[in-house]
């Protein structure tokens, strides 16, 4: 919950278009501001306060902890220009609430958290449990001192600046080096090593009915101690879904702050594992549920600590353990970057370009985002063309574990490299889509409603596509009345077939329908025209452009392109009247 702190009438107007931006998130403290800054700051996550910074200060000083625990405060002036990010930068959210803020209300976001100011990821931002000398690190990789990079596997993290790397030298001026370490196992603790934990170990466990949750934490703290793995980086216990109620290993799962994730008895089963035995065969039908449940939770892992019994005193075991190693998945997000202005390029775009360490795309697509990348991104460009091996570099990168982000105009699966990248991607990389403002949608909104009824795209380029086959769906679309999007439809060695397309669909439409011509739509050098097939000058057409065809009921109104929503075009002296779709949406 947010809680929102107004102290005058301009304040409470801005709380209230929160409230509308965010339904269920607000809650607004009313009163005295210092009893509500402090009933706020002991009830919600986050407080916004529309009040003078050394008034916040104040009010928020003597109610302050701890820095993982206090919420985050946000200042917003009364003129609503500024959003300040006050205390709890980071563990309190304040300065991601200091965007949402400034997004909904206008303002300019102020956040003076060094790693965010110079825009290096914090090591405790990367959402993993990190240990160690955090702060003597942390600083190390903002001042752009030598960090040397010691991780265990590739791991999809954020790219991290140059002087961060695992060829930096790192010795200081007292010759000791500073390094970040990406690992799983104990490591010696010493001041000048952070440490980050992730999420690569999975627990199997197995328990007997009642085992109690002293017995099950025992003995994952002692295998784990013994094989020299810290607890921070286990990701999940598995088990059988026969024991997913076992009050042992629920308990011991919260407790440790992990999900009980469960796996059928067959599957267990079909696992190949060291040690089977006949006493789980029996009791759940697998003969080995901790080492093939680790196993099973860690896709392409492997065991590094076979089955161990729980060693209680006086009584027989009642637990099993085992631990198996996840191999890092890579990450591929296909990120489409919208038509070219900044704005429509959608925030989740802007977040995966953020949270990728390398990038791959067309060099003039790259240009369009380049400032947006964090230092140290390393970016795999290539010409026109090079289509087919980009898409392949992309997946050859995060099949090799790093974050990658394959980035295209418009959207990225619209006449683009989703699908011959997604056609080379294996089931060990994740894959995440952003989907992008597309051209004819980008074209539709310059031109007025063209695409008020349905219709379809059409790309002219015969470079993948047999003329043959774009020709036989041009006349489909003429026969069905379909308003037409046309994508590449001329180009220099291009010039026949956009008059070509045009013919069939005069064969069906008169010669007055109208017809948008856009040129590089919300860019700087944007053109657009609302013509009709006949007048149509294709000169005017590129490879930056989309022709939008109206279909037999497309009008143009006030030089605006209008096709209406039901196929019985509506005056403004009947409108409202007439029997059309009426309030249908
Ligand atoms: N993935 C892109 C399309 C790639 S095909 C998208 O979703 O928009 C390339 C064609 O898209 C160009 O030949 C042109 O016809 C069209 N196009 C892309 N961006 C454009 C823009 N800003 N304005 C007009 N047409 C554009």
């Amino acid at each position: 919950m947010i809680g929102l702190i107004a102290a005058t009438a301009a304040g409470s107007i801005a709380g209230e278009r929160l409230t509308a931006a965010w339904p269920g998130r607000c809650r607004v403290y009313e009163g005295p501001v210092r009893e509500a800054v402090a009933r706020a700051f002991a009830e919600c996550e986050g407080l916004v306060c529309f009040l003078a910074t050394g008034a916040a200060v104040r009010l928020v000083a003597p109610l302050l902890t701890d820095k993982a625990a206090d919420p985050g405060v946000v200042c917003v002036d009364e003129a609503l220009r500024h959003a300040v990010a006050l205390v709890g930068g980071h563990g309190g959210g304040a300065n991601e609430l200091t965007r949402q803020v400034a997004d909904v209300l206008g303002c300019a976001p102020v956040v003076t958290t060094a790693t965010d100011a110079v825009d290096v990821p914090g090591l405790d931002t990367l959402g993993w449990p990190v240990e160690g000398a955090v702060a003597a690190v942390g600083r190390a990789v903002l001042d752009g001192a030598p960090v040397r990079l010691d991780a265990d596997a590739v791991h999809p993290l954020p790219a991290l600046p140059p002087n961060v790397s695992p060829a930096a030298g790192g010795a200081t001026a007292d010759g000791a080096a500073f390094t970040l370490r990406v690992t799983d196992r104990e490591v010696p603790g010493e001041g000048r090593t952070a440490v980050l934990r992730p999420p690569t170990l999975v627990v199997g466990v197995g328990a007997s009915r009642g085992a109690g949750t002293e017995e099950v934490l025992e003995l994952i703290t002692r295998t784990l101690a013994d094989a020299g793995l810290s607890p921070r980086s286990v990701a999940a216990l598995a088990t059988v879904d026969a024991k997913a109620d076992e009050a042992g290993l629920v308990e011991a799962s919260a407790r440790l702050g992990v999900p009980l994730v469960t796996h059928p008895a067959e599957v267990l089963a079909a696992v190949e594992v060291p040690n089977p035995s006949e006493a789980p065969l029996a009791a759940v039908g697998t003969p080995s549920v901790a080492e093939a449940a680790a196993l099973a939770g860690a896709p392409g892992g492997e065991l590094i600590v076979p089955k161990r019994k729980s060693a209680p005193e006086g009584r027989p075991a009642m637990c099993t353990a085992a631990v198996a190693r996840r191999r890092p998945r890579g990450r591929l997000a296909v990120v489409g970057l919208g038509p070219g202005a900044r704005d429509l390029l959608t925030p989740r775009a802007r977040e995966e370009l953020r949270r990728a360490s390398v990038v791959v795309g067309l060099d003039q697509y790259v240009d369009q985002v380049r400032d947006l990348l964090r230092p140290g991104t390393r970016v795999l460009e290539s010409g026109l063309g090079a289509e087919e091996e980009r898409a392949r570099t992309a997946v050859a990168e995060a099949r090799a574990g790093h974050a990658v982000a394959l980035i295209g105009s418009g959207d990225a699966g619209v006449y683009a490299m989703a699908s011959p990248a997604l056609a080379e991607a294996s089931d060990d990389i994740d894959v995440a889509g952003v989907p992008g403002v597309t051209a004819a949608l980008a074209a539709a909104a310059i031109l007025g409603a063209p695409l008020g009824h349905d219709h379809v795209s059409i790309s002219l380029s015969d470079l993948h596509t047999p003329w043959e086959v774009i020709e036989r769906r041009v006349r489909a679309a003429a026969e069905s009345d379909m308003v037409v999007t046309f994508y590449n439809p001329r180009s220099r060695g291009r010039h026949w077939q956009l008059p070509k397309a045009l013919d069939i669909l005069a064969g069906h439409r008169s010669p007055t329908t109208p017809v948008g011509i856009v040129h590089a739509a919300t860019r700087a050098d944007e053109r657009s025209c609302v013509t009709t097939l006949a007048a149509l000058d294709v000169e005017q057409v590129d490879m930056v452009t989309v022709v939008v065809v109206g279909n037999t009921a497309t009008r143009n109104v006030a030089g605006r392109m209008v096709t209406p929503r039901g196929y019985r075009w509506q005056t403004a002296g009947t409108a409202g009247t007439s029997g059309t779709a009426g309030g249908e949406q």
